[in-house]
Parts: C-alpha cells; structure tokens; sequence
C-alpha cells in the first residue's frame, strides 16, 4: 500500500478546484470563475485499492501586497516543503507570464518530484510548448530534474485525471492509510461551510470585491433531529461594500442565502436555518488577529 502527500501549486484559475473536484467525486473546494477565492489549505483525500494521496489545495499566488498576500505565498511555499509531490499545474490557454516563471523557480528551488499537468486541453494545445520550454530552460544546468512526466489533462473533461493518478501511486512510498478511507476533507466544518456561502456570494458579486469579502461561522446548533441553526457573518471592508453585498433590496444576499442553505441541507442531510449578517470591519485584511479568528493560518 502506498501513502502521501501531494501539493497542488498553480496561479489562480488554472483549473485546480476542478481537478480536485473531478477526481474526489464531491465538491470539497470552492470552484468559481474569479481568481484567489480559494484561501485556504484545504486537504482533498483520495483513496483506492492502492493506497492514499491527501492532496494539498493551495491558494492561487500572487504577489505579496499585505498581509493576507503573504500568508498566501507562505502557504503555498510551505505547503512545497511539506509534501512527498509537488503536482504543478498550468492553464495552457494563457501564455506564460512572470508570476509563473517565480513559481517554477521556488519548485525548482525545493527540488521536490513534481508532475507538470498541462491543463485545459479540451481548448487545444495553446501555449502547451511554452511552458515545455522555459520549465527545461530553468532547469538545464541542474544535475537532476524534478520533473517526472508532463501530462497534458482537461479536469473540466476528466481528460488523463486517471494518468495522473497513476505517476503518483508510481511515485509514492510505501505507507498505511493516513486518513479514514471514507474521508473526503479534514477541513474543520466550519471553514468548508464558510467557503460555501463565499463561493455562493460571488455568483452574484461577479468581480466585484474579490478578495474582501471573509465569512465566519458564528454557531453552529442542532435545533432540533431535523434542523440545524447555522448564523454566519459575512465581512467587508466598507460600508460601501456593504450594500453591494446586499444588494437592491436584499436580493443577492437573499438569493445567495439561499443556494447556500441549499447545498448545506444537502451536505447535513438535515433542514437548515441559515442566518446572515453582514457587517463592516474596516481593512480586515490588514489585520492578523482578526485573520486567526476567520481560521487563516499564519
Ligand atoms: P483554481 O483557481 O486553480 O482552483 O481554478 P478553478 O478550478 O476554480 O477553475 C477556474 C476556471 O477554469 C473555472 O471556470 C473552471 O470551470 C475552468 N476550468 C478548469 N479546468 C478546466 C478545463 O480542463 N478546461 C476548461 N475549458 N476550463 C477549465
Ligand atoms: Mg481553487
């Protein structure tokens, strides 16, 4: 049986939420059109006849502008260093740009085994043989190359999922199970939850406000067998933002609320209550206490 950790490093958008999805059959990650929603480092667990991979989703990288940007960019170089594999994907429909060649480096630079997926192929190769290229560039003068396998793959379209899973199995070492078989997640309910009613709230918010908008589980409490009270507080940086959260007439909050509770009855198998309050906390971001309490690690 073999057993391990695998960190899943890409720029935001690139597709890593979807292949997660794609290959642990339920939704454990926040899947949305806008770059960085993904804030945490949620842990996908696959499990087969030959063993465990506890994949490591790691926040989109951008560039440290505040604090909340450095914690990104630490959880994602530290997540390199905790992990057996290094799973680096790309979106070949974007050239490649800086911030990707500042990636292959700090990969490069951990000297980890790393598997290039060449993500979204279902649109053609696109710039497929650029990032060939300049990954064997960055590495020409090493003694070894980290590199196992480039996999061109579309997790849209489950296209070569199973390949990948097949060079990880190929590259792990011997090991029991890590986690239950049964366990999908180990992020605590709380924040799993608080991603859902984000991920439901920028459905409607489109690109507005992408990245100041937290939500914390304030409670949670069983009701009753069937019902669950769930109050939640969504926070914003301005009073400003507060009424686009909102909406005319309460309709986006309402309407997000909505799907939200939708999809946690489905999870809970239970009615539930779901109470949201938006509130303002100027500049939250900026604020590392308050960022604990939100459940971002620092
Ligand atoms: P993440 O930020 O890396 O987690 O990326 P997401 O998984 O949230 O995906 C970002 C966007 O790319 C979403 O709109 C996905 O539907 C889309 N996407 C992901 N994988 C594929 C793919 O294989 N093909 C295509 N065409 N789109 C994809
Ligand atoms: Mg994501």
């Amino acid at each position: 049986m073999k057993s391990g950790f695998v960190a899943l490093i890409g720029r935001p958008n690139v597709g890593k939420s979807t292949f997660l999805n794609a290959i642990l059959g339920k939704k454990v990650s926040i899947v949305t059109p806008i770059p960085q929603t993904t804030r945490y480092k949620i842990r996908g667990i696959y499990t087969d006849n030959r063993g465990q991979i506890v994949f490591i989703d790691t926040p989109g990288f951008y560039k440290p502008q505040h604090f909340l940007g450095k914690t990104l960019f630490n959880f994602m170089k530290d997540s390199i260093k905790e992990v057996d594999l290094v799973l680096y994907m790309t979106d070949v429909t974007r050239p490649v740009g800086e911030e990707e060649l500042e990636i292959m480096k700090m990969i490069i630079n951990e000297n980890k085994k790393t598997i290039m997926a060449l993500n979204k192929i279902d649109r053609g190769t696109g710039f497929s043989n650029d990032y060939i290229e300049y990954w064997n560039k960055l590495t020409k003068d090493l003694k070894k190359n980290p590199l196992l396998f480039f996999v061109p793959i579309s997790a849209l379209n489950n296209k070569n999922l199973d390949k990948i899973i097949d060079i990880i199995f190929e590259n792990l070492e011997e090991g029991t199970l890590l986690y239950p078989q049964d366990m999908l997640s180990d992020l605590p309910k709380e924040i799993a939850f608080s991603d859902i009613i984000r991920e439901k709230l920028y459905m409607f918010l489109k690109d507005e406000l992408p990245h100041s908008i937290g939500v914390n589980i304030e409670e949670m409490t069983e009701k009753s067998e069937n019902l669950m009270y769930i109050k939640a507080i969504i926070y914003v940086e301005k009073p400003s933002h507060k009424k686009i959260v909102i909406g005319k007439d309460g309709r986006i909050l309402k309407e997000a609320g909505k799907l939200a509770r939708q999809e946690l009855e489905t999870i809970l198998n239970k009615k539930v209550y779901l109470d949201l309050w938006v509130k303002v906390k100027e500049d939250w971001p900026n604020k590392p206490q308050f960022l604990r309490e939100l459940g971002y690690e620092s």
